[in-house]
């Protein structure tokens, strides 16, 4: 029953006999907690020596497969983290926005690793920049995996998805994990360890758990370590000035308490399909996991004139929420985590004054049950926009116009999300600009979008999910932008030979091999970076454009009208359609017959330089820049392509991406 911690490669157990952590709906005790310190500087030293080098060891692609055969392994074993997770008070509802949310988080990331990271280990960003005259000078970002550890503090609320969030993107970057969970709901990030530790699917050292007291916890934080934190906005302050933080520079992520509103638009009469969408997702956010979510909604803003009818849907339906033992079919809404966060909840009800539109009427007993409590106040009464009820509770509040609703949205000092619910274009459009400086994330709903609408409460792993402010001024998850958060970008100046070499990805004005077999020969593992061909010159004539034009449709006057092409002031006469000098380009270097090559996907950053007139004479430089491996079978090569003319000068610039055999 004693908690243990996952360090170097053996599970510890405690010297102490810990303390109780009890269940939600029956007060017994569920595990044992040790008081004593947990062994963070072992697990430092082994996630520095062993699980840094092991994960960077491999690729990225190497490093999404694992996650999405974690995901899969995990899916097998839900069932344990469902019954476990009961004892938090959590309904099955709720342990499928846990569980499930967290394995698809570690889904979305394995599947953006195999589609948007290189098939290396370096991530190359944004184009190259010429810094001298000539180009014999250029410079470009790269970014590398920290060499630290990723010491990931988590709240009690989501102790499954709360890990995998932080862990999947983390681990795409190559930098291990070191988890420690909130005490109240230890045991479920537990069991969910021993599930991973048991798949034999991470490296070593890739992910390690510590269960015990946080004391010198960040001691031994460096400048190569990250500290990630859910929780409240008072534990991030601490953490944010924790002496080994603010010394080193320790890379910092929160993501705090917030008080998320949700605005029902003017537009929204009652029954209006708007004003039930609004009543449907103040009622799901107050109610789901008992309302202890981060992003459920705080504050209810309804135009004036509908708060009477608005009130009085919400108590209809918070009348009607069964709660209860999380086990029950007929329960609604479970347990909160503790009686001790229950109490505190009630406690900050008292502190939002205003009135009750419905109330607690859960008894006291053993349970930490409590009924879903909707406040009324004055939206100019400073509380609602000040204290958190980690619970649910709701205040509703009344707007006179779109600048007061912006002005109130503002109030609760920076927020994760918000929601907008209205068909009001012109009023959607102020709230939404009005609010989004305070805001990570801003759902708009109405009637159009209420069938695929993921919610106002959830966070998604391709989205920002953070906020300024209160909320803690983090933007963890949000696809890529996670997995960067987690390496050092460095600005790489030199040759374009020195990038080329240092990138691994072709550099204009780097040494290209001209082979003697055509690139489109050759397989993924044949073709190496840097092969090229330069092809024969074609001369482009009068009649390939008139062609062209009658051809295609296209017959826009600077193709085909002399007079008027001679007025254009940037052509003086006709010229060749840039879609023709692309096709032409390509028949010059297309290698017809079947081969490695399957298909042509696309073209990125294609520029026309200088127009092309009839009796120019064009060629094309084609030389591989990049391969990325999709499928066991098949990968893409990202090919640089040059159009130029008699002149040498460019003509057409662009990047040409094939599917090829490996
Ligand atoms: P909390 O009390 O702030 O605790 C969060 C974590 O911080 C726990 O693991 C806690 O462990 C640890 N901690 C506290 N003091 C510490 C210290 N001095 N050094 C190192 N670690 C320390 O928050 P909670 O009650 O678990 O969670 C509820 C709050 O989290 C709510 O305010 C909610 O809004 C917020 N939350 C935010 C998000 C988000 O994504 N923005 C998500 C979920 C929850 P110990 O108790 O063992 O110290």
């Amino acid at each position: 029953m004693l908690l243990e911690s996952w360090v170097a490669g053996r599970w510890r157990t405690p010297a102490d006999e810990g303390v109780p952590l009890v269940h939600a709906v029956t007060g017994e005790e569920v595990a044992r907690l040790s008081s004593a310190p947990v062994p963070v500087a072992d697990a430092l030293a082994f996630a520095r020596g062993t699980g840094g080098p092991a994960l960077r060891a491999l690729t990225f692609h190497e490093r999404a497969g694992i996650l999405k055969s974690l995901a899969l392994h995990l899916t097998e074993r839900k069932e344990e983290l469902y019954e476990l997770s009961y004892a938090t008070g959590s309904t099955l509802e709720d342990s499928l926005i846990d569980v499930d949310g967290g394995f698809g988080t570690l889904l979305a990331y394995a599947s953006r690793g195999r589609r948007e990271l290189p098939a290396g280990n370096v991530f190359v960003d944004g184009p190259l920049e010429q810094l001298g005259r000539t180009g014999s000078f250029v410079g470009r970002h790269v970014l590398t995996p920290l060499q630290g550890a990723a010491l990931q503090v988590n709240a009690y609320n989501f102790p499954v998805w709360g890990m995998l969030e932080k862990l999947a993107p983390a681990f795409l970057a190559g930098v291990p994990s070191i988890v420690k969970p909130a005490p109240q709901t230890a045991y479920v990030a537990e069991l969910c360890v021993r599930q991973i530790e048991e798949s034999g699917l991470l490296p070593d050292g890739a992910l390690q758990l510590l269960s015990g007291d946080v004391d010198g916890l960040l001691d031994g934080l460096t400048g190569q370590d990250l500290l990630s934190f859910t929780g409240s906005a008072a534990t991030a302050r601490t953490l944010r000035a924790h002496p080994s933080v603010v010394a080193a520079s320790v890379r910092f992520n929160a993501e705090q308490d917030s008080l998320n509103a949700c605005v029902l638009g003017p537009d929204a009469v009652p029954g209006s399909p708007e004003f039930d969408l609004f009543v449907r997702e103040v009622v799901r956010e107050m109610t789901s996991k008992a309302g202890q979510k981060c992003t459920a909604i705080r504050r209810a803003f309804v135009p004036r004139a509908h708060v009477q009818d608005v009130a009085g849907a919400l108590r209809a339906k918070l009348d009607a929420v069964v709660v209860g033992d999380p086990r029950d079919e007929a329960t609604r809404m479970g347990a909160l985590v503790t009686t001790q966060q229950r109490d505190a909840v009630r406690a900050a009800v008292q502190q939002l004054g205003g009135s009750l539109v419905t109330t607690d009427r859960t008894p006291h007993g053993p349970g930490a049950f409590m009924s879903p409590v909707l406040v009324h106040a004055d939206p100019d009464s400073p509380a609602p926009h000040d204290v958190e009820a980690f619970g649910p509770v709701s205040t509703l509040m009344a707007y006179d116009d779109v600048g007061h609703v912006v002005d109130l949205l503002a109030r609760g000092q920076g927020s994760l999300v918000a929601s907008v619910i209205s068909s009001d274009l012109d009023f959607v459009r102020e709230t939404v600009l009005g609010a989004a400086p305070h805001h990570g994330r801003i759902l708009v709903l109405d009637p159009s979008t209420a069938k695929e609408s993921t919610g106002h409460g959830s966070p998604l792993p391709h989205l920002v999910h953070g906020g300024p402010g209160r909320a803690g001024g983090g933007e963890e998850l949000g696809g890529l932008r996670a997995v960067l958060h987690h390496m050092q970008r460095t600005a790489v100046q030199g040759s374009p030979g020195v990038l080329a070499a240092v990138t691994g990805v072709y550099t204009r004005g780097a040494a290209r091999q001209e082979t003697a077999e055509h690139p489109f020969r050759k397989t993924m593992s044949e073709l190496q970076v840097g092969d090229s061909v330069t092809t024969k010159a074609r001369q482009v004539t009068r009649e390939d454009v008139d062609h062209f034009a009658e051809f295609t449709g296209d017959t826009f006057y600077a193709h085909t009208d002399e007079q008027a092409a001679a007025a254009n002031p940037l052509f003086g006469g006709i010229v060749a359609h840039g879609y023709l000098v692309l096709s032409l380009a390509a028949g010059l270097f297309v290698d017809p017959a079947p081969g490695p090559v399957l298909a042509n996907t696309g073209l990125d950053r294609l520029r026309f330089t200088k127009p092309v007139k009839p009796g120019d004479t064009i060629r094309a430089v084609l030389t591989c820049q990049s391969k990325a491996p999709r499928t066991p079978e098949q990968g893409e090569v990202r090919w640089d392509v040059q159009v130029l003319d008699q002149d040498d000068a460019l003509v057409a610039s662009y990047e040409l991406l094939t599917m090829v055999r490996a």
